[in-house]
C-alpha cells in the first residue's frame, strides 16, 4: 500500500496520488449528501482525475488491482469529491446548488417523467476477471437506459450508489464512475448524484435513471392486442455467446460478440422511433427473447407465437453452439434489444423502412400476439412447435413459472 510506503498521513498520500479537487467542488464538512457537489469542470471529460489517480493513460484500461490508494485510505469525503469531479456536467436544468442532500431537476414542461433502477452485483452480474471497472460502469448505466428505451423515453439523469469493499482501488472506482458518465453522455444524460457505502468483499453498482417521454408516446408492455405483430431490433444471441466464451476463459479480444455483453448500448433512438410511428407496446430484451416476449404477452392479456426462421440471430453463433444456436440464443439474456408489438399495418410499414431511419438497428417481424395464453416457438409461421424445455430466460430467483 502506498500509504505505508510513504509513511505519511492519508490526506497527504491522496494529495500526491489523486489530483486536488478545487475547494468550490470539495464535498465540504459533514457527511456528504447524495447530491455530489458539481465542480467547475466542463463536461464529464475530466479524465485527468482518473488517469492521474491510477497512472493509466486511458480510464478504459484501469484494472481492479490498480496501484492507487484504496478507498479506505482515501476516505469517503475525498472519494465523493473526486467522483463528482470525474462526472461533473453543469446544466441549467439542475437548479439546486451542488452538495445538498438531494439533486434537483427541472423536467421539460408536460413530459412524463419515467424512472427505473437496476443494479450490477459482482459475481452475479459481472466478473472482475473479464470486466474492468470502466466497462462495469458503462454497463450499469446501459442496463437502466435500456429500460427507459423500452418505455419510449429519453434518459436525462442518473444517480449512482456504489457499494465497495474497503480494499477497492480508488482509481478503479473513478474509472467506473467515468464509465457511467461516458455511457450516459451517449444519450445526452448526466450523472446528478449518488451515494457510497461499504461492503465486505464484493463490488455492487446500482443506478437509478430518470428519463422523459411525451405522455401520448409512452411504450408500455400492457398495450399489446391479439393479432399484433411482434418486432425485434438488432440481433439476438450475441451476448449469451460472449458470456459462454468468457466464462470458459477466453480473452474479450478473442470473442467476436464481447461488446454486446461488456459494452451494450441501449436502443434509445429505436424506442423513440417506434413510439413516433404509433407503436405503443414494447419491452426490452434483457433476460432472454422467450422470457421477455412471454412477459409482454402476459402483461397485455395475450399469448404469443414466435417464428424461429424470422428471428435475427447474431452471426457466427454456430461456432459456440454447433448443434443449433437457436435455443441458447433465444433463452440467453442481455441482448438489450427492444421487442415491440404493433398492428400489422404499422409493423409492416416500419420493416419496409417507413419511419425507420437508416442508422437505426435492423427491425424484424418475429411472431404475433394471440388470444390463447402461453408462448409457442414455431419453426416458421404455421410450422410445428419447437420443444423449448423448462428454461426460457434468466431470472434471479428460480422457482417461479417462467
Ligand atoms: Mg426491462
Amino acid at each position: 500500500m502506498i500509504a505505508a510506503q510513504l509513511g505519511t498521513s492519508r490526506d497527504a498520500v491522496c494529495a500526491q496520488i489523486l489530483p486536488p479537487v478545487p475547494s468550490s467542488s470539495s464535498a465540504g464538512a459533514g457527511r456528504p449528501g447524495p447530491a455530489w457537489r458539481r465542480g467547475p469542470h466542463p463536461g464529464c471529460q475530466n479524465r485527468d482525475v482518473v488517469t492521474r489517480a491510477s497512472g493509466a493513460a486511458d480510464p478504459r484500461t484501469v484494472g481492479w488491482t490498480d496501484p492507487s490508494p484504496s478507498v479506505a485510505d482515501v476516505g469517503e469525503d475525498q472519494l465523493l469529491a473526486h467522483l463528482m469531479a470525474a462526472a461533473a456536467q453543469p446544466a441549467p436544468d439542475l437548479p439546486i446548488p451542488a452538495g445538498d442532500d438531494a439533486a434537483g431537476w427541472l423536467p421539460p414542461l408536460g413530459a412524463t417523467v419515467v424512472v427505473t433502477t437496476d443494479a450490477l452485483v459482482e459475481d452475479i452480474d459481472f466478473r472482475r476477471a473479464y470486466q474492468g471497472p470502466y466497462a462495469v460502469g458503462w454497463k450499469a448505466y446501459a442496463v437502466n437506459a435500456s429500460d427507459l428505451a423500452a418505455m419510449g423515453a429519453t434518459p436525462q439523469l442518473v444517480v449512482v450508489t456504489l457499494l465497495l469493499p474497503e480494499a477497492t482501488a480508488s482509481g478503479a472506482v473513478l474509472a467506473l464512475q467515468l464509465g457511467i458518465a461516458d455511457a450516459a453522455r451517449v444519450d445526452g444524460a448526466r450523472v446528478a448524484g449518488g451515494d457510497l457505502s461499504a461492503t465486505r468483499d464484493r463490488v455492487a453498482v446500482s443506478c437509478t435513471a430518470i428519463g422523459t417521454a411525451a405522455p401520448a408516446r409512452l411504450l408500455q408492455r400492457t398495450a399489446g392486442r391479439p393479432g399484433d405483430l411482434l418486432l425485434v431490433t438488432g440481433t439476438i444471441g450475441g451476448a449469451a455467446a460472449a458470456l459462454c466464451r468468457l466464462e470458459a476463459g477466453a480473452a474479450p479480444a478473442a470473442v467476436p460478440w464481447a461488446d454486446r455483453l461488456l459494452r451494450p448500448v441501449a436502443r434509445v433512438a429505436a424506442g423513440r422511433a417506434l413510439a413516433d410511428a404509433g407503436v405503443r407496446c414494447a419491452i426490452d430484451c434483457s433476460d432472454g427473447l422467450l422470457l421477455d416476449t412471454s412477459r409482454l404477452a402476459r402483461a397485455s392479456g395475450c399469448g404469443a407465437e414466435l417464428w424461429a426462421d424470422r428471428i435475427p440471430l447474431a452471426a457466427g453463433l454456430d461456432a459456440v453452439w454447433s448443434a443449433s444456436p437457436l435455443l441458447p440464443a433465444v433463452t440467453g439474456g442481455e441482448d438489450f434489444e427492444l421487442i415491440a408489438a404493433a398492428p400489422s399495418r404499422i409493423a409492416e410499414g416500419l420493416v419496409r423502412g417507413a419511419g425507420w431511419a437508416a442508422d437505426l438497428p435492423a427491425l424484424h417481424v418475429i411472431g404475433r400476439l394471440r388470444r390463447a395464453a402461453g408462448l409457442t416457438l414455431r419453426t416458421r409461421m404455421g410450422g410445428p412447435p419447437v420443444k423449448t424445455g423448462p428454461t426460457r430466460g434468466y431470472t434471479h430467483f428460480r422457482g417461479g413459472t417462467d
